[in-house]
This record gives structure tokens, C-alpha cells and sequence, in this order.
């Protein structure tokens, strides 16, 4: 049953716009393979990220993580490691693995939620050499503040950092730059439920020239300019339609970030930040949802449980964690993962998009603060 206040609600142009569009497409014939749209929108991806960035689109963000790992570390075998968070979204991890590595599972950071870096270190001393990696996530697309340590991290051991922000386009780093320029590359996804939708899409926006010709390359199934494949390459185009539609949410982002900003912050002077907490640097993100930790599990429950009641869909994302689904039970992993199982406890994700209504708003925060009373 459709929820009343669903946890996400897609926000894509106008019919009447994209219409419009889609006539332009047809007129000129031309529906994929770097037509005008994916031309011009590759080159505002990266002119909206600044620092002198190239980007790459894709049909999505899973395989732009794929096309990165690839490109970037080569094709692995399974005694071959990729440290990534346990606590984030399986498609990092099931890209890892398409490409031959095996994900090395890290704990997360409790208040941030960002992957802790101590176990990264960790790991690089008790498996030295078979480590060819770093799947960094920024944790529901919110840019981490300990981006600089990660980048030396990387660097001193030899391996690129990949930095999965497929829910951060439009987000921030603590010093204001735009996510993307950070790392060896910056994945995004543009899917319908994003923050910044399209529909199907994603992008690699990177500072290294060279590297985002071989993503280009990789996407047409690793074929060179002139013709004729020079590397393993695959379909990853992203169709003129969906181009189309990235130009027209580009004229819009920064107003659906504002709104979405506006909403966050009701929430957070409606509830009591002792019991319940935002991660570090909430706000400086471009919000898929609101995120919030809540200070005992049974609390956690009795509040979702509420939510769920009144029809707001509110949900516990990024839980179960990796390395507690069937598919990811058995992977390596660095200690017991202690803060992540904490974590996934005890956090609620509610809804947060363009346009909810203000009594939906309204909503989400009585029942929080109602549940938080009767605790
Ligand atoms: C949404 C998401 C993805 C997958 O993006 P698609 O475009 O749907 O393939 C990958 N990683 C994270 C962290 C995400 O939030």
C-alpha cells in the first residue's frame, strides 16, 4: 500500500518540458551516443563542480562505480582486496566484485557515519599487499571532513581512492567545495530517487584528464576514438533523453537544495538533539533523506513504528549493512564491525523532499516528538 508521505518522491521536470525535448531529439535523429544533450550535459556536470573537473556519464551510478574500479585498479582476482564501509549501499560492493576484487569490510565513525579511518589504516597493516584499493563512501552523499586524510592515506600506500557520493550531487565538503573534485574520481548517481533525478543515470567527474578519456573509452565498449577496442570496455551510454533532462534539473538544483535545507532545519529545532542527532555536516549535504540518530534501538523502533502508523514511511537505510546480508555474510572483514551494528540500531531515515506539504512536515515532526514523550 502507497504510503500517504512516501520516503521518497521523485522530482523530474514537467511533461511539457520534456516533451519539448524529446521533439528536439527526434528532430535531430540522434537518441545516444554522445549526441548534443550528453555532450553539453557531461560538460555542466563538471562546470557546475568546478576545480577543473572532467566528467563522464553513465546509464547509472553501479556501473560508473564498476567503470572506475576498473579502469582505474585493472581487473583483479578474488585474493585481491577493496576496502569499502560495510555500512553503505551493496552496489559499491557488488562492483568490487564484478571486477574481480573481494570488498574488504571497515566499521563506521558512530556521530559522522563515515567509514572509520582508523580501520583503514589497520588494515593496511595486517594485509599488506593484497589491498589494491579504497571504495571510500560519503556516507547518504554527506561530504567527508576527513576527505584530505583519506586522500594521504591513499596516496602513501600507492592505491586510488574511489569515492562512491552517488546521493551527494550538490553537496558540500566542510570547506565548501562541491563534491566531486576529491580523490582519484567521484561517482554520482542521478537515479529517480536522487536528490538530482534523471531517471537512470549516473557520472564520473574526476581532475585526471587521462582518466576520464578511459572512462569515456570503457563506456563505448572500450573502444578508441578512431574505432577498435583498446581496453575491456562495456554499454554504460547514457541516452539523450535522460541528457535532456539533466540540463533542465541543473537550472533547479540549487532550488530544490534550498528547500530541502529549509525543511532540515524545521526538524531540527523541533526535536530534543539529546535524544535525537543529525550526523556531522547534514546540512551542507543535498539530502536524499533525513538521516538521524536515535539513543536506544527500542526507541528507534517505537519512533519508525509510529511513523509507519500515522503513513509516513520512514525507514532505517543503509540497515541491515553489508556484511549482515546473505550475499556479503562471509566476506573479509577488519575487527567485528561493532559501530556499524550500533548504528544500524539505531538510526531512522524519514522524508525530507521538494514540496512535501507543510502539515506532512507538520506530521513527521508531532510524531517524533510524541514518541520521544511517551518514551
Ligand atoms: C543510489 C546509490 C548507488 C546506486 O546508484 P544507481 O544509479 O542506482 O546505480 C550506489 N551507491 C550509493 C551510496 C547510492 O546511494
Amino acid at each position: 500500500m502507497p504510503f500517504p508521505v512516501p520516503f521518497v518522491r521523485p522530482h523530474l521536470p514537467d511533461s511539457s518540458v520534456v516533451s519539448s525535448d524529446f521533439e528536439d531529439i527526434v528532430a535531430s535523429n540522434w537518441f545516444t551516443n554522445f549526441g548534443p544533450k550528453e555532450r553539453q550535459f557531461a560538460r555542466a556536470i563538471a562546470d557546475y563542480v568546478g576545480f577543473d573537473t572532467q566528467a563522464t556519464t553513465f546509464t547509472n551510478a553501479t556501473i560508473a562505480l564498476l567503470a572506475s574500479i576498473q579502469v582505474l585498479l585493472g581487473r583483479g582476482d578474488s585474493t585481491r582486496q577493496v576496502v569499502i564501509p560495510s555500512f553503505t549501499f551493496a552496489a559499491g560492493a557488488e562492483a568490487i566484485v564484478w571486477a574481480g576484487y573481494s570488498p574488504l569490510f571497515i566499521d563506521v565513525d558512530r556521530e559522522s557515519l563515515q567509514p572509520s579511518i582508523d580501520d583503514a589504516v589497520r588494515a593496511f597493516r595486517d594485509t599488506p599487499g593484497t589491498i589494491a584499493g579504497i571504495l571510500l563512501c560519503n556516507t547518504f552523499g554527506i561530504g567527508n571532513s576527513e576527505i584530505s586524510q583519506w586522500e594521504q592515506l591513499a596516496t602513501a600506500h600507492g592505491v586510488p581512492l574511489i569515492i562512491d557520493s552517488a546521493a551527494g550531487f550538490g553537496s558540500r565538503y566542510p570547506d565548501n567545495r562541491k563534491l566531486g573534485s576529491r580523490g582519484s574520481a567521484e561517482i554520482f548517481s542521478f537515479h529517480a530517487t536522487k536528490p538530482f533525478a534523471i531517471g537512470e543515470g549516473g557520472a564520473v567527474v574526476t581532475r585526471d584528464h587521462a582518466l576520464d578519456e578511459r572512462l569515456k573509452s570503457f563506456q563505448n565498449f572500450g573502444f578508441a576514438a578512431a574505432g577498435g577496442a583498446i581496453q575491456l570496455g562495456l554499454n554504460g551510454k547514457l541516452q539523450e533523453i535522460n541528457a535532456a533532462i539533466g540540463l533542465r534539473q541543473l537550472d533547479v538544483i540549487e532550488a530544490a537544495i534550498a528547500s530541502r535545507r529549509q525543511t532540515l532545519r524545521q526538524y531540527r529545532e523541533a526535536l530534543p538533539s539529546d535524544i535525537i542527532a543529525f550526523p556531522v555536516g547534514i546540512e551542507l549535504s543535498s539530502l536524499c533523506f533525513a538521516t538521524m540518530m536515535v539513543s536506544t534501538p527500542a526507541l528507534r523502533d517505537r519512533l519508525q513504528d509510529r511513523l509507519v502508523a500515522a503513513g509516513v514511511e520512514a525507514r532505517t537505510y543503509y540497515s541491515p549493512a553489508l556484511h549482515r546480508q546473505p550475499y556479503f555474510s562471509d566476506a573479509a572483514r577488519v575487527g567485528t564491525l561493532t559501530a556499524t551494528d550500533d548504528v544500524c540500531s539505531r538510526i531512522l531515515s524519514v522524508p525530507l523532499h521538494p514540496y512535501m506539504a507543510p502539515e506532512d512536515v507538520q506530521l513527521v515532526i508531532d510524531q517524533l516528538q510524541q514518541g520521544v514523550d511517551h518514551a
